[in-house]
């Protein structure tokens, strides 16, 4: 379909796109297993990046009327597609601590890192049904907040951006660890990739 002198390259013209994982599949085992990452990027999060297109095309193509109901779904694919691709980059092999600016924002905003690490589990643990827990930058007040989000939209601060987030949906632990969450939030810490984490909120904070 794409014209001879398209400017976008390839098979793809989708708006939304999976991402690789940044790691092989077996990388972060055992704490996380290559069958529930499988499942995870190739099935769940490429059904967002599907629904998310999908939708697109069909608010392109519906009446005024018949739009309703559509924008929810967009919040929600969408969502579903930009989550799952920064929990991949907040994932590593290699354990990790936050350092730095990020480091010292935390110990300001929560007492130590103990304690966040505490209400982060906290939020992570209490979701209820399906979402995500997520440490992020306030950017109205500058100040580092915890959010639950439900689903992949709800509840979501406008002025919050992501810096870290945990997927707290049954598909991101339950072949893992069966109904015990608060050993999937262990098993998240170990896996916590602040390297990356540091950089998002350092860029954040220095052009604030
Ligand atoms: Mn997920």
């Amino acid at each position: 379909m794409n014209a001879p002198n398209s400017p976008t390259k390839g098979t793809s013209t989708a708006l939304y796109v999976l991402p690789e994982l940044p790691f092989a599949v077996d990388a972060l085992a055992p704490v996380m297993s290559p069958l529930v990452l499988e499942l995870h990027h190739d099935k769940h999060h490429a059904a967002y990046v599907k629904g998310a297109n999908e939708t697109v095309a069909r608010m392109q193509e519906a009446e005024p009327w018949q739009t309703p109901g559509l924008e929810q779904s967009l919040a929600f694919n969408v969502g579903g597609h930009l989550l799952h691709s920064l929990f991949w980059t907040c994932l590593s092999p290699a354990e990790q601590r936050p350092e730095g600016q990020l480091q010292a924002a935390i110990t300001e905003q929560f007492g130590s890192f103990e304690s966040f690490r505490k209400q982060f589990t906290q939020a992570l643990t209490t979701v209820q049904g399906s979402g995500w827990a997520v440490l992020s930058w306030e950017t109205s007040a500058q100040r580092l907040v915890i959010q639950q989000i439900h689903d992949h939209q709800g509840g979501h601060i406008v002025s919050a951006s992501p810096i870290l987030v945990a997927d707290a949906w049954e598909h991101a632990y339950y072949l893992d660890h069966h109904n015990a969450k608060d050993k999937w939030a262990d098993a998240f810490f170990t896996l916590a990739n602040w390297q990356q984490a540091g950089a998002r909120f350092s860029a954040m904070y220095e052009s604030a």
